[in-house]
């Protein structure tokens, strides 16, 4: 299935390739040919999973968004101090090739322009039989794991007509910014802005600086978080010239544009996004790049601000109808109905936030499900935080569900997430306990995999599991001492503290069980025909313990506790099986709850 953050991508990248302004780099003769169509979107998270729509394998040269690379390996290399001392950290406010040096010490103002770039690439020496440039190649074929190379072409080109970097590195020659012949520095740096890379490689690099220098599929530690503290921040401040205020408002995300036409922005913690896109604003960057950062951002809540908080992984446990069967006791045709077909319905329990990267990763999970699952069940009553990114993913979800005639289910206690998701074009079952969900996924399921009329409307005594393990003529006779009622919807039939009033036999219709806490009522169960509740009242002094209430027309057979007594004196034996019979079956319901609490408590080992 289409994950919906794929088809929100594909749905951005169609509406802005309508964007038309702009112009390719036209400042080194080899680029200026690129295609103003080309344009791609890739999304990398730091769990190594690649989105992308459009042309996310064509090459184009990476320019400006090699200088954060460059920067963090002198970083590496010198240390903070030595590398502050050549260039600074405060953003310039300056175009990119902009001659910002400090008065007196000529130190750039950040590695992020021009000529702070220069001398970031001049500080890279050789080492261990590696020339200063082939390190630099190998850091950045390890950010994007795998190996990138120089296009001549581009590299010779801008070595022709690059006068004014020329210009640059001869200034910062002359204040000793770079110690060496400035020569060497420049033509390293025009080779470093010729190294091909495309969208995919953009977004995997951005990923691994969103994920502490590791990169997330090849798990190769590429750099160091100390260096990847100081490049995110200078890439925050600088990364965009003198876009950079309005970008850091709109986007809000440590970013970095070539004049290639790619652009890369980092979400720390979570992902990293990339755009390729040839025509540039005034400022150098991709228009699209730009238009499809911020709409990203808005539309992903992917803003520092917002996005502040990570969550741990949202999934908490995924499990089957199979695993955690609902109390309801089935005949044996259903039962075997379940067995076979309940892995169709599967439970997902989210925990955590449901910002962008637990929504992510929610869908992602929901998305892989093999197709065979119909019914998708999410109990999302331990999430936190919901974004309204979450929201929208998970409409989508329940879209793209239904177009495959799969559904979604919602377990939520109070509704904030219900009521944004359960009111679209196609209808979510909204229910408040897990066991009210499962019963609701084995009915769906037997209705729809089963023979017809395997749930029954109408269930007679003499069917009742609970009196399963009695003669006949014990059941009649059992019959005989009951008497039949029936509410209407909304009737209580059974209220908190009343004691044992004897044994109730759903004939048919449903009762709701529900108890009052904190002010709110909650429903636990609800319970159909064929199905039997009162027993509970008998143990303990508090007697009934939760509320029952008609759920519709019910119609009842009752074995009053007075009607109990009778036969326990009259006739003892039948008494004896009677109880043997109830304890039975209570038994069965109480070896269901330890099943489920079983799950529960893997869950718990699970999370320490
Ligand atoms: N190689 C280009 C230059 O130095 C890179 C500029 C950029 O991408 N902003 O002019």
């Amino acid at each position: 299935m289409q994950s919906p953050i794929e088809s929100y991508l594909r749905r951005l990248h169609a509406e802005l390739s309508e964007l038309r302004t702009g112009r390719p780099y036209q400042g080194i003769p080899a680029m200026a040919g690129a295609d103003p169509e080309d344009f791609a979107i890739c999304l990398a998270t730091v769990d190594g999973y690649v989105y992308e729509v459009g042309d996310a394998d064509t090459e184009f040269s990476i320019q400006s968004v090699s200088k954060p690379f460059t920067y963090g390996l002198a970083l590496e290399d010198l240390g903070p101090e030595a590398v502050d001392e050549k260039i600074d950290v405060e953003p310039s406010g300056d175009a990119f090739n902009e001659i910002s040096l400090a008065a007196g010490s000529g130190r750039p103002a950040n590695a992020m322009i021009n000529a702070g770039a220069i001398a970031a690439t001049s500080l890279i020496k050789g080492s261990g039989g590696r020339k200063g440039f082939d390190r630099i190649l190998s850091l950045y074929s390890d950010f994007a794991g795998r190996p990138l190379a120089v296009r001549e072409s581009i590299y010779r080109s801008e070595l022709r007509t690059g006068h004014r970097n020329r210009a640059l590195a001869y200034l910062l020659r002359s204040f000793d910014v770079i110690e060496r012949d400035p020569e060497q520095g420049l033509r390293n740096y025009f080779r470093q802005c010729s190294v091909m890379v495309n969208a995919r490689d953009l977004a995997l690099m951005a990923a691994t600086l969103a994920n502490g220098g590791t990169h997330p599929v090849t798990g190769k530690e590429v750099m160091g978080i100390d260096s990847i503290q100081r490049v995110l921040s200078v890439m925050m401040t600088c990364g965009m010239y003198d876009d950079a205020g309005s970008w850091t408002s709109a986007v809000g995300m440590p970013a970095k544009s070539g004049v290639g036409g790619g652009l890369l922005a980092v979400l720390p913690g979570q992902l990293g996004l990339a755009v390729y896109s040839p025509p540039l604003n005034d400022h150098g960057s991709s228009v699209r790049g730009v238009a499809a950062s911020e709409r990203m951002a808005a539309d992903m809540e992917l803003h520092f601000v917002r996005a502040a908080r990570m969550g741990k992984s949202v999934i908490r446990e995924r499990y089957d109808l199979t695993e955690a069967p609902s109390g309801v006791r089935h005949n044996d045709e259903a039962t075997a109905v379940l067995a076979e077909h309940g892995h169709r319905a599967q439970i997902l329990e989210l925990n955590g936030d449901l910002l962008f990267a637990g929504a992510e990763s929610m869908v992602r999970a929901v998305s892989a499900l093999p197709d065979e699952v119909e019914l998708v069940i999410l109990d999302v009553r331990r999430v936190d935080e919901v974004g309204d990114v979450a929201l929208t993913m998970l409409c989508e979800l329940r879209d793209e569900l239904a177009a495959a005639r799969r559904r979604l289910v919602l377990i939520e206690a109070e509704g904030s997430i219900a009521d944004a998701v359960a009111t679209g074009r196609n209808d979510v079952p909204v229910f408040g306990t897990r066991n009210d969900a499962v019963e609701w996924a084995e009915e769906w399921l037997i209705a729809v995999h089963g023979a017809r009329g395997l749930v029954p409307d109408v269930v007679q005594i003499p069917d009742f599991p609970a009196v399963g393990p009695l003669e006949p003529g014990q059941v009649a006779a059992l019959e005989e001492l009951m008497e039949e009622r029936r509410y209407d919807d909304g009737q209580v039939i059974r209220r908190v503290g009343q004691k044992f009033g004897g044994i109730y036999f759903i004939l048919s219709g449903k009762v709701a069980t529900t108890s009052t806490q904190h002010g709110h009522r909650f429903r636990h169960a609800t319970l159909g025909a064929g199905m039997t509740f009162g027993e509970i009242a008998l143990g303990g002094d508090r007697g009934q313990s939760l509320r029952v209430t008609a759920d519709g027309r019910v119609q009842l057979k009752v074995l009053s506790a007075e009607a109990i007594e009778r036969l326990e004196q009259d006739t003892p034996e039948l008494a004896l099986s009677f109880w043997k019979a109830v304890a039975r079956d209570a038994y069965t319901r109480v070896e269901q709850n330890f099943r489920e609490a079983a799950v529960r408590e893997r869950d718990q080992t699970l999370d320490e």
